[in-house]
């Protein structure tokens, strides 16, 4: 018999994730990302024990090369915008959960990723605009005039996703009321000690964090509450903008953003959408952020998608059928992306007009637990094995 055809939308970290996790258990895994080329992004991103278990699930050895190419938070600083210590937490989730918290560039998780799928099976150039469902499997058709069969499709195509319209069909994310900005710097300063993570609180929920993530780069990212979401110009306003809402913060706030190649500052209004209770149709389904988008605050985003992505491969293989497989993988992501996507908007102050029993319920459920306790739930996480 000839291996499951699968075709991925987007070759962003869950894409990425999924194609090593179905091409693990034999599935002919194809992803086809519209950009021309795997530019990196100018960003860091927070890998925490939920992830990194499912990722060294996925393709084992891997977490130890991140590890090398990143670098894991022994303390995190909180601060006053004013320059006061409000705490110095050293961290032991390594002790607690297994995995540590991991700091790294987005480029070279990328890369890493990258690094475990031949080559051509990335199809560049390829933007899809629909599909159609046929007896049996999809027909997907791209902006470049070509189509492709395939037994299933997964829209792993972020909070834009296409696929995502025309089964869902919800039309576009709405603004969260939150402005962020951040870029990847090399920078040398004393306040920014090896494996540790500052961040800086003020009013109108304005926040300054910069995180070592390995090989002499840090990661700043900024945010502010500002109802209006038009972006800069040009990048030297964007730099301007960004000294502005910070000017008067404790060092090394401003000679961080000063010493920054205002090129390297990417502006980006926050986006999100409220959650689904169903995100599969016939033998399409979604993945990651075209799923389950949240406000960046809890730093799940990409993490929740690699548990997508290794539980998506997990029942493609136990269940007897695509159909039965959705249904599970469907069961076992929704209830708990919901209870993530209903802390990050509780936390990004952020409210859903939702009618939907389940999510509520999910608000309720979150609403009782400590943050301790809920961290426990998160990092606990196990991806249960073959
Ligand atoms: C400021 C900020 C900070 C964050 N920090 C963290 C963090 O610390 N930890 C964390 O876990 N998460 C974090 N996140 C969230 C995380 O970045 C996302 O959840 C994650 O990248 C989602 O991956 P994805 O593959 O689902 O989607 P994306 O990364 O959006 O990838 C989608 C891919 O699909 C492609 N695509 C889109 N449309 C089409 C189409 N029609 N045809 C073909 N290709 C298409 C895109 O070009 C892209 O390559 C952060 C997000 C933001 C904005």
């Amino acid at each position: 018999m000839s291996p499951l055809k699968v075709a991925i939308i987007g070759a962003g970290l869950g894409g990425l994730a999924t194609a090593l996790a179905l091409r693990k258990q034999g599935i002919d895994a194809q992803i086809y990302e519209k950009a021309q080329n795997l530019l990196p992004v100018g960003a860091g991103l927070t890998l925490l024990p939920n992830g990194l278990k499912s990722l060294d699930a996925i393709t084992p050895g891997i977490v130890e090369s991140l590890k090398e190419a990143g670098s894991q938070a022994h303390r995190v600083n909180l601060k006053k915008s004013i320059g006061e210590t409000i705490a110095q937490n050293n961290l032991s989730l390594q002790d607690n959960y297994g995995q540590p918290m991991l700091n790294i560039r987005w480029s070279r998780l990328q890369e890493m990723l990258v690094s475990y799928l031949p080559l051509d099976i990335i199809h560049l150039n390829h933007r899809c605009v629909n599909f159609e469902y046929l007896e049996d499997g999809v027909k997907i058709y791209f902006e470049n005039d070509t189509t492709v069969k395939a037994d299933l499709l997964i829209g792993a195509d972020g909070i834009n996703s296409v696929v995502r319209q025309v089964i869902v069909g919800d039309g576009s994310p709405r603004y969260a009321g939150r402005m962020s900005w951040r870029a990847v710097v090399e920078y040398g300063n004393e306040q920014l000690l090896d494996n540790e993570s500052t961040f800086i609180l003020g009013s109108n929920g304005k926040n300054f964090s910069f995180i070592d993530v390995g090989s002499g780069y840090i990661f700043w990212s900024a945010a502010a509450l500002l109802l209006d979401e038009s972006t800069s110009p040009s990048p030297t306003e964007v730099k301007s903008r960004v000294l502005e809402v910070f000017a008067d913060w404790t060092e090394p706030v401003q000679s961080i953003v000063q010493t920054t190649p205002a090129i390297k500052i990417v502006e980006r209004p926050i986006y999100d959408r409220p959650p689904l209770e169903n995100w599969s149709k016939g033998r399409v389904t979604l993945l990651g952020d075209a799923a389950h988008p949240v406000v960046p605050v809890l730093g799940q985003g990409a993490n929740m998608a690699f548990e997508d992505a290794w539980e998506l491969g997990l029942y493609l293989q136990r269940s007897p059928n695509i159909e039965e497989a959705l249904a599970n993988y469907e069961n076992s992501r929704i209830k708990r992306t919901q209870i993530i996507q209903a802390r990050s908007a509780f936390q990004g102050s952020r409210s859903y007009d939702t009618d939907s029993d389940q999510f509520l319920g999910g608000i309720m459920e979150q609403a009782k637990m400590s943050q301790a306790e809920f961290d426990d739930w998160v990092y606990n996480y196990e991806p249960s094995m073959m």
